[in-house]
């Protein structure tokens, strides 16, 4: 009887028809070409916190849970080599001891490298890139089964396409990300009103190492979070402090999440993103009050050059809906879609949104270019599920070309 797996929000269910833990490269390799030569479908997965439909597959998923750990630091050049099912967390402790640290991290730290890279997650911060912008070079295993090794300094635009890749290109098996000297950060907490924050948003975005605020739909609060080096932290005489604390910043960035939620996001450009929250916030406060128990998260990232990055050449703000698990989310989320996209919003790719190829293509000027690698990486379609098929546009397959999805659980 195939293994049952579950994404983390247990939204998402499939049953793969085998789940792999190859414990070295070698493995990994035998097992692609053992996929390919019977023209079945792979699908990697990280640790499975991604609610959009991205891994689940009906025939081999491959996790990488045993290649973990920093292979290599140098230091001086502020690098490392870092195995692909490493998470956030484990790598942030591993860079520290060397004095280096990541620029940013997001909400938690318990994703995979790979996994956290593939989607372009992201924390907060204006001048701060997603974490796939950190992508200096990879080590990876074909759709033959081959191992490639890949930098920004001589293939730029195959870094490009493979920061955000979505495990549409082949299987990283070491990432090469740069890093920083390692730094404090000073994390305070603070409760407002919305009109209190939406005055004085500019400046706490422009102000701050890190900014972001959560709205609570029942409450009409807000939550304002601050990170900043410590001594230039700032005073908000209209908000009240509710907690703060200084540490290293891999160990201050995120925080354990207990309760499981679904989520829709969206990337806007900057300029935007004061207007379309009051818009989603007067919607749910319409509409949907009664239900959405849950808040609402305003934070920003700086423009970067990767092909698929939902901050694709634009400074941009994020916008996400949460709902607690469980709860039935697609009403609400796509009662809230439109606005998104009349804003020019980019759905995270990890996330909740029935955008597919021919949508997604008008919001990516680099979309082709993205296409032609994602082709020649992959001509057979091993990467490939009905899901991806439509997500991509890959319109060279056919429904029965390629592995089936498994199913959304609700
Ligand atoms: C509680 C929670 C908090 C979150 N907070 C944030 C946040 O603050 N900011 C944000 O932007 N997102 C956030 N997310 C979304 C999350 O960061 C992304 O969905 C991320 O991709 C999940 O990483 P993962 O390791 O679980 O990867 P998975 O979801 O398992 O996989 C993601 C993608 O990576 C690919 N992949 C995995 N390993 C490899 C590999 N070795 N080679 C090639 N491709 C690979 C997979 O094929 C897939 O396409 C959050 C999600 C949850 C559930």
């Amino acid at each position: 009887m195939p293994e049952e797996w579950t994404n983390w929000s247990k939204s998402l269910e499939c049953r793969p028809n085998s789940i792999e833990k190859p414990r070295h490269r070698a493995e990994l390799q035998a097992l692609v070409r053992r996929t390919a030569d019977r023209s079945g479908t792979l699908r990697v997965v990280g640790q499975g916190h991604s609610s959009s439909p991205l891994v689940t597959t009906a025939d081999t998923m491959v996790s990488l849970e045993h290649m973990t750990g920093v292979e290599s630091v140098d230091q001086r050049a502020g690098e490392a080599w870092v195995r692909p099912g490493t998470s956030l967390e484990e790598m942030g402790e591993h860079l520290l001891e060397e004095d280096l640290a990541i620029h940013n991290q997001g909400d938690i730290n318990v994703q995979q490298l790979a996994g956290a890279i593939g989607t372009g997650t992201h924390g907060t911060g204006p001048t701060l890139g997603n974490l796939s912008s950190m992508l200096l070079g990879v080590r990876m295993i074909n759709a033959e089964g081959q191992l490639l090794e890949r930098h920004i300094e001589d293939n730029p635009q195959f870094i490009r396409a493979a920061r955000v890749a979505l495990g549409s290109l082949g299987i990283f098996t070491c990432l090469r990300i740069k890093a920083q000297p390692a730094y404090r950060l000073h994390r305070q907490e603070w409760c407002t009103g919305v009109d209190e924050c939406m005055h004085h948003l500019p400046e706490l975005v422009q102000q701050n190492r890190n900014f972001d605020f959560y709205w609570y739909p029942r409450s009409d609060e807000v939550k304002l979070r601050t990170l900043n080096p410590p001594g230039e932290s700032p005073r908000l005489p209209y908000a009240q402090l509710l907690k703060e604390e200084e540490d290293w910043a891999p160990r201050v960035l995120s925080r354990t999440r207990m309760l499981a939620f679904d989520e829709m996001e969206y990337s806007l450009p900057a300029a935007a993103g004061p207007a379309a929250f009051m818009e989603i916030r007067d919607r749910i406060r319409k509409v949907h009050r009664r239900d959405v128990a849950w808040r609402t998260l305003y934070r920003t990232v700086a423009s970067d050059d990767a092909m698929l990055s939902t901050s694709y050449a634009r400074p941009t703000v994020t916008i996400s809906l949460h709902h607690n698990a469980g709860l039935p989310y697609w009403e609400f989320f796509r009662d809230i879609q439109p606005i998104f996209r009349r804003y020019d919003g980019r759905p995270h790719w990890g996330k909740k949104h029935d955008l597919r190829g021919d949508d997604l293509s008008e919001l990516y000027p680099r979309w082709q270019d993205f296409q032609n690698i994602r082709r020649e990486m992959d001509p057979r379609g091993l990467f490939m599920t009905n899901y991806l098929r439509e997500l991509l546009g890959a319109k060279e397959f056919s429904p029965d070309q390629v592995g089936d999805t498994g199913l959304e659980a609700r």
